[in-house]
C-alpha cells in the first residue's frame, strides 16, 4: 500500500486539497507543548471539538505519540466520527526535529530526558517518534508536522498580523525564543524542518553578561531574553521582574534592557538577512508585557540610532504584535492542513471564534 501523501507545509496554500464531500470533511489540529497537548477538530467553517491532556513524561519513547493518538481518537469518537475518516491532521510540535521526511521525530529538550546528562525529566528518551506512528494509525489522513513557531507563522499569515506580507517572520518571546520564517509566500523549513531556531543565534551581549543557554551556548538571544533565563537571573518569575522594572528597580532594568537589546538585535538581523517586510511578535512573555515591550523594540529598531547601517532595508518595515494570542497555537496547527477553499469561512474568526463544543 502506498503511504499517505506527505503534505508540503512550505506552501502558504496547504498541501491538503479538500476532496470528495467537502462539507463533511473533518480535519484535526494537534498542538504538542512541553506540558500539555491540545487537539481540535474542525469542519469546513468552525471548530467542532477541543480536548486537552497532559503530556506523558515517563514510560516508553512512544508514550507521547500514543497519548496523542488516543486524544485524537477520543475526540473523534465523542462526535461519532470514525478516526480513520479524518481528512488531514496538522501537528504543531516543539522541536527541534530529527529524521527524514516521513519519519520526523521530536528531540525537544523539554520532553526528552536523555539528551542531557543533567536533565530533571523522569525519562531517558532521545527522541519522540511523531510522524511514523501517526501515519500508521491514521492511514487515510494527510499529515503535516511543523514546529510551533512555523505553524504560528502560517496562522498569522493567513488570518492575523502577517496577512498580506509575502516576506515575514513570527517571533515567539516566551519561556524560550523561536522564529518562523516566510519568504516569497513560502514557509522556510530547512533540511530537517528546523529553520528559525534563531533564539540560539549569537548577539553582542552588553558588558560581560553572557549566561549559559539550555542549548549550551553562552550569551545567545534566548540566554539573555528567554523567560526561563530571565526568571533564573531575577530569582523570581518574569511577572515579578516586570513589576520591578516598571517601579524603576535598577537590577530589573538591567535585565530587561539587556533582553530588549538582544531581541532587537535579533529582529534587525532577521530584517537585513532575509529582506523581510514585517515581523509579528507573540508568546506569553511578550503578550503579557506588550504595552511596554513593543514600543521599546520599535524605538531601538527605528529611532535610537542603534543600527546606523542598512537603514534602506529597514525603511518601510514593521514590527507588530500578534492579532489573537489565545488562538495562535490552535490556528497554527489547523493552518498546516486547512484547505484553501475553507479559508473564506475562517477569515473573520481568528479573533472571535470561541465556539468550543467540548471544554477541556
Ligand atoms: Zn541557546
Amino acid at each position: 500500500m502506498m503511504p499517505p501523501r506527505t503534505g508540503d507545509p512550505r506552501a502558504a496554500e496547504p498541501a491538503f486539497a479538500a476532496k470528495g464531500a467537502q462539507t463533511e470533511s473533518v480535519i484535526a489540529g494537534i498542538d504538542l507543548g512541553g506540558t500539555k497537548m491540545a487537539v481540535c477538530l474542525a469542519s469546513e467553517s468552525r471548530v467542532i471539538a477541543r480536548h486537552r491532556a497532559a503530556v506523558p513524561k515517563s514510560g516508553a519513547e512512544s508514550a507521547v505519540t500514543e497519548a496523542m493518538i488516543a486524544l485524537v481518537s477520543d475526540s473523534c469518537m465523542s462526535l461519532g466520527i470514525e478516526p480513520a475518516s479524518l481528512a488531514a491532521i496538522g501537528v504543531s510540535a516543539c522541536g527541534p526535529f530529527e529524521g527524514a521526511r516521513g519519519q520526523l521525530a521530536s528531540a525537544a529538550p523539554n520532553l526528552c530526558g536523555g539528551l542531557t546528562a543533567d536533565s530533571v525529566l523522569p525519562n531517558r528518551w532521545m527522541r519522540i517518534p511523531l510522524e511514523a506512528p501517526l501515519r500508521d494509525r491514521f492511514r487515510t489522513a494527510d499529515i503535516v508536522i511543523a514546529n510551533d513557531a512555523q505553524s504560528a507563522l502560517l496562522a498569522e499569515h493567513r488570518f492575523g498580523a502577517l496577512r498580506g506580507a509575502s516576506h515575514g517572520a513570527y517571533l515567539t518571546w516566551s519561556t524560550g525564543i523561536g522564529v518562523g520564517l516566510m519568504l516569497d509566500n513560502r514557509l522556510v523549513r530547512g533540511k530537517a524542518g528546523n529553520a528559525g531556531h534563531a533564539g540560539h543565534s549569537m548577539v553582542a551581549a552588553s558588558g560581560s553578561h553572557r549566561p549559559r543557554c539550555g542549548c549550551g551556548n553562552d550569551g545567545d538571544v534566548e540566554s539573555l531574553a528567554g523567560g526561563a533565563a530571565l526568571a533564573h537571573a531575577w530569582g523570581n518569575d518574569t511577572v515579578a521582574l516586570f513589576e520591578a522594572f516598571r517601579r524603576g528597580d535598577h537590577r530589573a532594568s538591567g535585565l530587561v534592557e539587556s533582553a530588549l537589546d538582544a531581541v532587537s538585535d535579533l529582529l534587525y538581523n532577521l530584517f537585513v538577512t532575509l529582506d523581510l517586510e514585517r515581523i509579528a511578535i507573540g508568546g506569553g512573555l511578550f503578550c503579557g508585557q506588550s504595552d511596554l515591550l513593543l514600543p521599546a523594540l520599535r524605538r531601538r529598531l527605528f529611532e535610537s540610532g542603534r543600527y546606523p547601517g542598512m537603514q534602506g532595508m529597514l525603511a518601510g518595515t514593521r514590527v507588530v504584535a500578534v492579532s489573537d494570542p489565545s488562538r495562535t497555537a490552535e490556528m497554527g496547527a489547523l493552518c498546516l492542513v486547512l484547505p484553501q477553499d475553507w479559508q473564506p469561512h475562517w477569515s473573520d474568526k481568528f479573533s472571535a471564534n470561541h465556539d468550543s463544543v467540548i471544554a477541556a
